[in-house]
């Protein structure tokens, strides 16, 4: 599948955040958004939440890796309502490629698979990279999600928490964690501690919550 035809449409959006008063440039390449991918998404958050959603109120940003090396290929996953080995409907808010540029895949308030146990109130950021587990995010994926944490807390007050995926089990003293299929769980590693270290200290000045390493 090329990915290049699902371009349309794509632009490059300017928006200037208030609160920063800063540009930061974020490129929309939707996935589709299907009425069987709606229906999968109900299916999912019934069983995992406890009632159909298909919209979240932003509460946290889970930050991953993709652990691949193109922005093609996790396109590509994303794009897939359904994988072959039967996971449904995965998606993440934003990808930033190896050079910082920003993709916006689906709106923020949309309900998204990518964290377990968060979906229902978290947005996802996927960065292009640890292959192998590789601790190889570049300097401007990291700018970039500085960018993208702050136009988004600026646009969600209701954002307080922000977390590495491999954080996951030290994130659930935000009292955010929810899952009610019993043993529903995947050990992570992405994004790396060193990546988070760097981002926690780019908002070392913010009331963002953090979790140690
Ligand atoms: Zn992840």
């Amino acid at each position: 599948m090329n990915w290049k035809k699902f371009l349309i449409p794509i632009f490059a959006s300017l928006i200037f955040s208030h609160a920063e008063a800063h540009v930061i440039s974020i490129y929309k390449h939707p996935i589709e958004w299907t009425e069987n991918r709606e229906r999968l998404m109900r299916e999912y958050s019934l069983e995992h939440y406890g009632r159909e959603m298909t919209e979240i109120e932003p509460r946290a940003i889970v930050v991953h890796w993709t652990a691949s090396a193109t922005l093609e290929s996790v396109f590509n996953t994303f794009y897939s309502e359904s994988m072959e080995d039967g996971t449904l409907n995965v998606a993440s808010h934003f990808v930033v490629d190896r050079d910082g540029r920003i993709y916006q895949l689906t709106p923020e308030t949309g309900l998204n698979r990518h964290a377990i146990g968060y979906n229902w109130c978290a947005i996802g950021i996927e960065n292009v990279g640890g292959v192998n587990g590789e601790e190889d995010l570049t300097d401007a994926q990291l700018a970039a999600n500085v960018e993208i944490i702050r136009h988004m807390r600026a646009k969600h007050p209701t954002i307080e928490y922000v977390f590495g995926h491999y954080q996951q089990d030290a994130a659930r003293e935000s009292g955010l964690y929810l899952e009610l299929v019993p043993d529903y769980y995947a050990e992570k590693i992405d994004p790396g501690a060193k990546f988070m270290r760097k981002l926690r200290k780019a908002f070392s000045k913010s009331s963002l919550k953090f979790f140690p390493e």
